[in-house]
């Protein structure tokens, strides 16, 4: 894949939402957001996708693509500091 902006190769990654129990994987929602009484968004699960953040290595451009193709692979262990 190459950089719209520059034409530099661009690699896979994604984006961690760090919260108190681990770092998620930010997923994409489809429509508007609802807020619950909380503040908390309104999520239907089964409406979402995880998303995947193909980074440019010349300039640093992210693109950002949803599909569910990018579902996180189990691993036994999840040691992140
Ligand atoms: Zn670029």
């Amino acid at each position: 894949m190459k950089c719209p902006k520059c034409d530099g190769s661009m690699v896979q990654g994604f984006i961690p939402d760090r919260a108190h129990t681990g770092s998620f994987l930010m997923r994409w929602h489809e429509g508007r957001p609802k807020q619950g009484f909380w503040n908390e968004m309104k999520c239907r699960w089964s409406r979402t996708l995880p998303i995947a953040a193909f980074r440019c290595e010349e300039c640093g451009y992210l693109e950002l693509y949803a599909d569910p193709s990018f579902k996180p692979h189990q691993s036994s262990w999840n040691l992140t500091p």
